[in-house]
């Protein structure tokens, strides 16, 4: 199995720290969104699926009897909706997909998920950080292609994260918003180190 690289682990950290990994808060899903159920995107991980897939239908259920999701799968999850993805290659009609499942199932709540480690990430040499400005990319686009399909569909982001044995498996609400905010003034590049080597991201 895979484990945090020790950089990831510090933004892990430092996004708790400045809030902006959120816990899961069910009751926050407007109930008519989640009442239909949700499409879950996710990885195929078989290290971390059925974790990622139970806390997914614990939120449904908190607005519907039984649970009710749509389970797309790519290697990597959301990250590989934007064209510019490095693992945009893993796309294969996801989009087409999720609008078909909304048409058929009418299912407007779309889970969008990262998860880390996560092994297609990795040797793609994408970071956390990298990840989740991918994430966050993702739901922009594919709200776009909604607004051109003419479809009315809800983007919800989702991080998963094994952070070993000691802190273990956690699933957190990634705020999309904030994450601008934040890389406004911290921008993600490629292979550096992010935040960077400031004193606040040493505080671990
Ligand atoms: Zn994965």
């Amino acid at each position: 199995m895979l484990h945090l690289s020790e950089q990831d682990r510090i933004t892990y950290r430092y996004l708790l720290k400045v809030e902006v990994l959120k816990k899961v808060v069910p009751d926050r899903l407007p109930h008519e969104l989640a009442v239909n159920g949700a499409q879950f995107v996710f990885c195929p991980d078989g290290d971390q699926f059925r974790y990622a897939y139970d806390h997914a239908c614990r939120i449904i259920e908190a607005h519907r009897d039984i649970t009710r999701l749509h389970v797309l799968t790519r290697f990597g999850g959301g990250l590989v909706l934007p064209a510019d993805s490095p693992l945009h290659n893993e796309c294969l009609g996801l989009h087409g997909s999720i609008f078909a499942s909304q048409t058929m199932k009418h299912m407007d709540l779309v889970m969008l998920y990262a998860h880390a480690p996560c092994g297609a990430a990795t040797e793609a040499g994408m970071s956390l950080a990298e990840s989740l400005d991918v994430l966050c990319r993702a739901k922009i686009d594919l709200k776009r292609a909604a607004q051109e399909r003419g479809a009315n569909i809800k983007v919800a982001c989702f991080l998963h994260i094994d952070a070993g044995p000691e802190e273990g498996r956690k699933t957190f609400f990634f705020p999309n918003g904030q994450w601008q905010l934040l890389t406004r003034h911290k921008p993600v590049k490629r292979g550096e180190p992010w935040p960077g080597h400031t004193s606040q991201a040493a505080n671990r």
